[in-house]
């Protein structure tokens, strides 16, 4: 554990908030796990538990390993109460631009002067929230991907102010976590979703122009790219809606028609098929 950042809060408990909360706790940090909603808070403590239980019966984790770690995690519904003295304060709220900039005025003015504010945000600009604060040198993005015990990698994302200093605390604590950090600039979709969702936009035109039906297409880039999951697939998991905002990050933010989102994924969105999460997206899921 690193000393100066022992004390955590989580803001959200959604699917990224709880693998976060996790990841801190079992590796010693104490954790206030933030979210407006209790039902979420509830879910997320059941949630964490359960991923526990799989992480003992894999021998990764023994059963007093696994209660000190939820022991570690309290639930919090006020903000202000949650981050009071808290060392660092991870954001993985909703992905809204105007929400995050109101929780980022909440934790600029609750957290201690000395508290890393950082985010958790796919395409929200780095700078731009820190600008919402009075210590824009200690705002950064910490991009865990889902699901994040599971997941190696945290993007680390410095704003235009983050200071050397407050790089370094973030990549040694995300290496501390067992994760493998690395540093990139905060431009539209930093380097993960700058990539990955060109990638899945140009899937979703391959099945519109109907070159191809959606398990052909994941099929080449499984077997032929050695993809773990087609991009089809792979957006159905992250979430239509997700992946079309994130297109519309990018289109915005570099003004170039390469990024234009796919006509096909906007009507999707229209529809409600937003894949996993609704059912139905390019496959069909039971609940
Ligand atoms: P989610 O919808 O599962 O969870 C969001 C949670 O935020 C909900 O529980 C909600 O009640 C809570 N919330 C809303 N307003 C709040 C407030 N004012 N204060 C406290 N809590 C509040 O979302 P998610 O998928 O966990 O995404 C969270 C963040 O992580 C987003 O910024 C998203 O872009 C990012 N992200 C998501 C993924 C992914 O695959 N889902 C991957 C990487 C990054």
């Amino acid at each position: 554990m690193i000393a100066k950042y022992q004390k955590v809060a989580v803001i959200g408990a959604g699917t990224m908030g709880n693998g976060i909360a996790h990841v801190f706790a079992q590796s010693g940090y104490d954790v206030n796990l933030i979210d407006v909603s209790q039902p979420a808070l509830d879910k997320a403590l059941v949630t964490i538990g359960k991923n526990m239980d799989r992480q003992v019966k894999k021998e990764l984790m023994t059963e007093e390993a696994k209660n000190a770690a939820l022991g570690r995690i309290h639930a919090f519904t006020v903000l202000k109460e949650g981050v009071a003295d808290r060392d660092i304060v991870v954001e993985a709220a909703t992905e809204n631009v105007e929400l995050k900039f109101k929780i980022f005025r909440e934790m600029d003015a609750h957290s201690p002067e000395h508290a890393i504010l950082a985010t958790n945000t796919s395409s929200i600009s780095i700078t731009h929230l820190a600008a919402q604060t009075q210590r824009s040198g200690k705002v950064i993005g910490m991009h865990f991907m889902n699901p994040v015990p599971v997941m190696k990698l945290v993007e680390i994302i410095t704003g235009y102010d983050t200071t050397e200093e407050i790089k370094n605390d973030t990549v040694a604590l995300s290496a501390d976590l067992g994760k493998i950090p690395v540093a990139v600039n905060d431009y539209p979709g930093f380097v993960a979703n700058r990539i990955l969702m060109p990638m899945i936009n140009e899937a979703i035109y391959t099945l519109f122009e109907g070159v191809a039906g959606a398990e052909e297409i994941d099929n080449v880039m499984k077997l032929g790219m050695g993809h773990p999951m087609g991009p089809l697939r792979l957006a159905d998991f992250i979430g239509l809606d997700v992946c079309l905002a994130i297109l519309n990050v990018l289109h915005e933010g570099f003004g170039n028609p390469k990024y234009a989102p796919c006509p096909l994924l906007k009507k999707m969105v229209a529809a409600g098929h937003l894949g996993d999460k609704t059912g139905r997206g390019f496959y069909t899921y039971s609940k």
